[in-house]
């Protein structure tokens, strides 16, 4: 139990000694103002003193380091959990809006071999409040609540999907983020997707598609033998029917792989009729996957290409290399995880 773990009614059971406005008082302070007990200076001292001692409202995250790029727009956060664990946390600022980019667990489970996260292994789920409190504490560096929450930190937010999910409704109504600028990004665990359709908060779904066929995403995204192309794009239509919400497909691009003509028209075949915006990534290049990026003349003409054939397409921004802190390829500096 740490800080932003803790419910609303387990607030209540903790200040039970206490008149009834201190509950709205540290809940403001946690989820308003988003400062810790130790800085609630509207409490009683003895009171403030108590909470910051306790255990359970202790922050669930440890920084390790911080380090800022792009002339300050990025920032990068690892993180130590009460265990030990590592993880991390982007935050990018685009015209002064801001976007969270988090970790939802411990490594990664699903094995993509060129994702540094995949390479590592898995570690452990995150709990509800480790969750939330990335999004707490990159807001508190830039004194304001982010507009933009992506799930697209370690991990496979869809194979963690209680908590993710409890963490996405704490984001929507205690922090009041709202749920089109939440963005859930997923391998493509096929019943996390239709699960995510049957939710009253309409997030937005990214799927990471990388191939437009099973013989090479068998290859590139080792999941796709369970829950194939045909199976995945129905759940993707499911929920964009369900939800009215356009959904987006990743597609990093690496160098004589996936960038060629035909790779082009076969995703533009799956896109142009599902209505889908491709975001497009030149593959950052890691330690265990030989593949490289494609070179920018390269991503410029499969973009050119994907627009003419009727796909709404655009590059993403390969942010904050320089320190390692593109969002996706986040590897918390570790080794293996697991075996
Ligand atoms: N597990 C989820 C979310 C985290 S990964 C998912 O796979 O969607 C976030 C995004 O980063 C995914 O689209 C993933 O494919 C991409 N990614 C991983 N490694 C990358 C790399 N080396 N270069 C570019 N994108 C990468
Ligand atoms: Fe996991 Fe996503 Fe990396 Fe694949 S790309 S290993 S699902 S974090």
């Amino acid at each position: 139990m740490a800080r932003y773990d803790v419910s609303r009614a387990e607030l209540a059971g903790l200040l039970s000694d206490q008149p009834r406005y201190r509950v709205d008082q540290v809940w403001e302070g946690l989820y308003g103002q988003l400062i810790g007990p130790e800085e609630m200076t509207t409490l009683p001292r003895a009171l403030r003193d108590r909470l910051a001692a306790g255990r359970e409202l202790a922050p669930a995250l440890g920084e390790v380091t911080c380090s800022v790029s792009d002339r300050g727009a990025t920032r990068k956060w690892l993180w130590e959990l009460a265990d030990g664990a590592r993880i991390e946390t982007v935050l990018m600022e685009y015209d002064r809006r801001a976007t969270v980019c988090v970790s939802s667990q411990v490594g990664c489970a699903m094995g993509c071999g060129f994702c540094a996260t995949g390479q590592a292994g898995f570690g452990r789920n995150l709990s509800v409040g480790e969750i939330v409190e990335q999004v707490v504490r990159a807001g508190a560096a830039r004194a304001g609540r982010p507009a933009n929450v992506v799930f697209m930190g370690m991990g496979e937010p869809l194979a963690n999907y209680p908590r993710v999910w409890s963490a996405v409704e704490r984001l929507h109504d205690d922090l009041g983020i709202s749920a089109r600028h939440i963005t859930v990004s997923t391998v493509g665990i096929v019943p996390g997707i239709r699960r995510l359709a049957g939710e009253a908060l309409p997030v937005n779904l990214a799927v990471s598609l990388h191939a437009a066929n099973d013989g090479l995403r068998d290859r590139l995204v080792p999941i796709n033998r369970r829950y194939p192309l045909r199976d995945l794009l129905a759940a993707c239509d499911a929920y964009r029917r369900a939800k009215g919400r356009r959904l987006s497909f990743e597609w990093a691009l690496m160098a004589g792989v996936n960038d060629r003509a035909e790779d082009a028209a076969e995703l533009a075949d799956i896109a142009v009729p599902m209505g889908a915006h491709v975001n497009l990534i030149p593959l950052n290049p890691t330690p265990g996957w030989a593949d490289t990026g494609s070179a920018p003349r390269v991503v410029r003409s499969f973009r050119d290409r994907l627009v003419s054939l009727g796909v709404n397409a655009t590059v993403r921004r390969n942010r904050g290399t320089e320190i390692d802190a593109a969002c996706g390829q986040l590897a918390a500096g570790a080794g293996r995880l697991a075996g």
